[in-house]
C-alpha cells in the first residue's frame, strides 16, 4: 500500500470522485477542493506530499495557483501534476513553466493516474534524499553545492555565484522547465533582475559545459530545462 496525503484542486466533481477513490484505493489520503482559492490554502494546511491540480478553476486558475505554491518557500517543494483538458497545449507549457512537475490529460484511465502520481512521488523522493548540499552527478556534470564545485567530465570548471545557483536549480530537476522569473528567484539577491540577464548566465553557463552544452536548452517563450542523459 502507498502512503502519503494528496491534494486534488478540481471543480468537476465527478472528475474528483474517479481521483479520490482510485487514489484511497492505494492507500493515499486524499483531501479535495474546488476552486483555486481553497485549493491554495488547502495545500499550506495540509502540506500534502504531491498536489493534483486543474488548469481551469474558478476563483484562481491552476496556473496561478502553481505559482504561488512555487513562491513561497514553505510549499516550494511540493510535486504538482497540472491536470488538462485537450487543446489547453499552450497553457500547458507555460503550466511547465510555473513549475509543475508534469501533467495529465483529461480524459485519463484510473490505472494512468495512479502510475504518474506514484512515478512522480518516486522522484521527488530521490530528488529529497539527495538533500539540499549534496552533490549532483548527472551523466559527466558534477554539481558540489558545498564546495561551490563543478566538475565537467572530471575537469573543475569555475563558475560565478549566479551561474552555479542556475545550474544547480537546472540539474536537481531534469526534465522540469523552468520560467525566467522562476531562475531569477533562485539567483535571488534582492536585486532587480532583467530576464535577459538569465539568457546571458545560460549562455556563459553553455560555454562551460563544452560538450554538454546542448543539455541545458532552450523552451521558447518559456525558458529552459535540463537534459538528464547526454
Ligand atoms: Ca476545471
Amino acid at each position: 500500500m502507498a502512503t502519503g496525503r494528496i491534494v486534488i484542486i478540481e471543480d468537476e466533481a465527478d472528475i474528483v470522485e474517479v481521483m479520490s477513490y482510485n487514489l484511497s484505493r492505494e492507500g493515499f489520503d486524499v483531501f479535495a477542493y474546488s476552486d483555486g482559492e481553497s485549493g491554495r490554502k488547502g495545500v499550506r494546511e495540509r502540506m500534502p506530499d504531491l498536489v493534483l491540480l486543474d488548469l481551469m478553476l474558478p476563483e484562481m486558475d491552476g496556473l496561478e495557483v502553481c505559482r504561488r505554491i512555487r513562491e513561497s518557500r514553505r510549499t516550494a517543494r511540493i510535486p504538482v501534476i497540472m491536470v488538462t483538458a485537450k487543446g489547453e497545449e499552450s497553457d500547458l507549457v507555460l503550466g511547465l513553466g510555473m513549475g509543475a512537475d508534469d501533467y495529465i490529460t483529461k480524459p485519463f484511465s484510473p490505472k494512468e493516474l495512479v502510475a504518474r502520481v506514484k512515478a512522480v512521488l518516486r522522484r521527488a523522493e530521490r530528488e529529497g534524499s539527495e538533500g539540499i548540499g549534496e552533490p549532483l552527478e548527472r551523466g559527466g556534470i558534477i554539481v558540489d553545492p558545498e564546495r561551490h564545485e563543478v566538475c565537467v567530465d572530471g575537469e573543475p570548471v569555475d563558475f560565478t555565484r549566479a551561474e552555479f545557483l542556475l545550474l544547480y536549480a537546472l540539474i536537481a530537476h531534469p526534465g522540469r522547465v523552468f520560467s525566467r522569473q522562476i531562475l531569477i528567484e533562485r539567483i535571488g539577491d534582492g536585486s532587480i533582475v532583467a530576464d535577459r540577464t538569465i539568457d546571458v548566465h545560460i549562455n556563459s553557463i553553455r560555454k562551460k559545459l563544452g560538450s554538454h552544452r546542448d543539455r541545458v536548452e532552450t523552451i521558447r517563450g518559456v525558458g529552459y530545462k535540463f537534459i538528464d542523459s547526454p
